[in-house]
C-alpha cells in the first residue's frame, strides 16, 4: 500500500470511496507520522482519541453511503479556533487552561462534512507574528531543511504549526487564519497552498479575534484541488457573524479546469522595487512567462498606495487587537494572577504575566494610536489610506481579472537568524497585507525553490468573491511549476 501520509485529500477521498483503506487506517497512519515528527513542535494539543472515534464515525458514514466531502480526512486546527471541550490557547499563557464550551462555526462545518481532528496546532501568540517564534509553547520548526546544513528553519507565521504539520504529513490539511498574511506566508515557506478567502466568506464566530476587520479563516493544503475542497467545507453564511457574507458557496473543485486562456493578469509595478530577493524576482518573471505562453494576457498595473499598506496595517491591526484583547482580564476565564491587592492589580498582574512580548507591543501600539491625542493623526488617517488602497484595487480590476505577485520577499530564514528588530520582521508581510486591508481573496501557490532548495510561493489576488477564478489560475500555476509532484517524491522518500 502507498504511504497514506503522502496522499492528498483528493486521493484519500477516492481511496476511501473505493475501500482501498479505511478512515481509521488513514488516521492511524497520520498519528504514527505525528509521533515520528513530534520534534517539529507543530501541535499544542494532540487529540488521538477524538481522532480515532471521529475516524470510526467516518467509516460508518462511508459504509452507509452518506459521506461528506471531507469524510475521514485527518486535519489540524489552528489553536485560535474554539473547539468544544478541547483546550484552546491562542498559543498564549493567558489561556493556558481554557476549554471553550462551544465550537467555532468553521470547525463545526468541517466536522459536519466528515473531517477528523488530530489536534490543535501551534501558532504565534494571538496570531501575531511571521515566524512562529512568538508562541508560549515554543517555536515550530519547518520540516524543510537545506542539504548539508545543520540548521532549523522557521515555518513562517502565524499559522506555522498548521503549515509544518501538513508539510511533514502528520495531517493532510489544516485550518489557518490570515489577518495580514498568516495563511499565505507559512504556506509559501513550507511549500503548500494557502488560501485567504474574501472577507466574510468564512465565519469568524468562535475564532479568537485579533483584528476583526481583517481576520479570515482559510485552508492550508498540499494542492490547489485540496484547498478547493476544504474551502467549500469551511465557508458559508453564518447568522452568528454579522460580517458573514450571504453568497452561495459553489463546489469549487468541480469548476477547476486550470485554464488561463484569455485571462488578464495584472503585474503591479509598485511591487517590483527593492527588498525582493533576486531569485524571487526571477521566479516571478518565469511564472509570468508561463501565463503568457498559455494564452493569458499580461497587463502592467499600478497600485499607487501600496507603499502605505504596511504602516496602515500596523496601525489598524494593533488598534483592533488592543480593543479585542481587553477581554483577557483574569475575571471570567483564563489565567488569573495570585493575590492581587485590588482590581487594578488583578488586571495588571494577570495581563503582565499572561501576554508575551509581541502581544504587549501590539496592545501598547494599538492603545497609543487610539488615544485621544493621536486618534485622528494615526487611526483615522489609516482608515482613510485603507479606502485609497481599496480604490486602487477597484481601478486595477477594471483592467485585469487577477493580480500576480510573489507571496514573500524572501524564502524561509533559519531559527536564530531572524530579524531581531520588530519592524524588520514586519517587512515579511509587505506583499500580503494589502489583500486583508481590501478584504480580497488571495492565495499562495508553491511555484519553485530557492537556490538552497527551500520552497518559494507566488500569490494570486482576485476581486471579492472571485475565488473560483483565483483557484483555477492557481491550479494552472501549480501544474506549470510541477512543485506538488516534486515534493510528493520528497515526502514519500523521507
Ligand atoms: N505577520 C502579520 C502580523 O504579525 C500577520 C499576522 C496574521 O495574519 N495573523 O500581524
Amino acid at each position: 500500500m502507498t504511504d497514506l501520509t503522502s496522499l492528498t485529500i483528493t486521493e484519500a477521498r477516492a481511496g476511501l470511496d473505493q475501500k482501498e483503506f479505511s478512515a481509521v487506517e488513514l488516521t492511524k497512519a497520520h498519528l504514527k507520522r505525528l509521533d515520528e515528527t513530534r520534534d517539529l513542535n507543530a501541535f499544542i494539543t494532540e487529540t488521538p482519541d477524538l481522532a480515532l472515534s471521529g475516524a470510526e464515525n467516518a467509516d460508518a458514514r462511508l459504509a452507509a453511503g452518506n459521506a461528506g466531502i471531507m469524510e475521514g480526512i485527518p486535519i489540524g486546527i489552528k489553536d485560535l479556533f474554539c473547539t468544544r471541550g478541547v483546550k484552546t490557547t491562542a498559543a498564549s499563557k493567558i489561556l493556558d487552561d481554557f476549554k471553550p464550551p462551544y465550537e467555532s462555526t468553521v470547525t463545526q462545518n468541517l466536522w459536519n462534512r466528515g473531517a477528523v481532528m488530530l489536534g490543535k496546532m501551534n501558532m504565534d501568540e494571538f496570531a501575531m507574528g511571521s515566524a512562529n517564534l512568538n508562541s508560549a509553547y515554543g517555536p515550530v520548526k519547518n520540516p524543510w531543511h537545506v542539504r548539508g546544513e545543520d540548521k532549523d528553519y522557521v515555518p513562517g507565521g502565524s499559522s506555522g504549526g498548521s503549515a509544518a504539520a501538513v508539510a511533514a504529513g502528520s495531517v493532510m490539511a489544516a485550518t489557518g487564519t490570515d489577518t495580514g498574511g498568516s495563511i499565505r506566508q507559512p504556506a509559501a515557506f513550507c511549500g503548500l497552498v494557502g488560501v485567504k478567502p474574501t472577507y466574510g466568506l468564512c465565519s469568524r464566530w468562535g475564532i479568537m479575534a485579533f483584528a476583526s476587520s481583517l481576520d479570515q479563516a482559510g485552508p492550508m493544503t498540499k494542492t490547489v484541488r485540496d484547498s478547493a475542497i476544504m474551502l467549500e467545507a469551511m465557508a458559508g453564511h453564518d447568522p452568528k457573524d454579522a460580517t458573514s457574507a450571504t453568497v452561495e458557496i459553489p463546489s469549487y473543485k468541480d469548476l477547476l479546469k486550470g485554464d488561463v486562456k484569455g485571462l488578464k493578469i495584472g503585474i503591479p509595478k509598485e511591487y517590483q522595487v527593492g527588498g525582493l530577493d533576486a531569485e524571487i524576482e526571477a521566479l516571478w518573471q518565469e511564472t509570468i512567462t508561463w501565463f503568457k505562453e498559455n494564452g493569458a494576457e499580461i497587463i502592467d498595473i499600478s497600485l499607487p498606495h501600496s507603499k502605505y499598506a504596511l504602516p496602515t496595517y500596523y496601525i489598524l491591526a494593533p488598534a483592533e487587537a488592543s480593543s479585542n484583547l481587553a477581554r483577557y482580564d483574569g475575571v471570567r476565564y483564563g489565567h488569573r494572577a495570585d493575590d492581587p491587592k485590588d482590581l487594578t492589580e488583578l488586571y495588571e498582574k494577570t495581563r503582565g504575566e499572561g501576554f508575551g512580548e509581541e502581544v504587549k507591543r501590539r496592545i501598547m501600539t494599538g492603545t497609543y494610536v487610539l488615544s485621544a491625542g493621536y486618534y485622528d493623526a494615526y487611526f483615522v488617517k489609516a482608515l482613510k489610506v485603507r479606502r485609497l488602497i481599496c480604490n486602487d484595487f477597484a481601478e486595477a480590476y477594471k483592467k485585469v481579472d487577477l493580480i500576480l505577485t510573489p507571496t514573500t520577499p524572501t524564502a524561509a530564514f533559519a531559527i536564530g537568524e531572524e530579524p531581531k528588530d520588530p519592524i524588520a520582521m514586519y517587512m515579511n508581510d509587505i506583499l500580503t497585507v494589502t489583500a486583508n486591508i481590501a478584504g480580497l481573496p488571495s492565495m499562495s501557490i508553491p511555484a519553485g525553490s530557492s537556490s538552497k532548495g527551500l520552497p518559494l510561493g507566488m500569490q494570486l489576488t482576485a476581486p471579492a468573491f472571485q475565488e473560483t477564478q483565483m483557484l483555477d489560475a492557481g491550479l494552472f500555476l501549480e501544474t506549470a511549476a510541477g512543485f506538488a509532484t516534486k515534493t510528493q517524491e520528497i515526502r514519500s522518500a523521507s
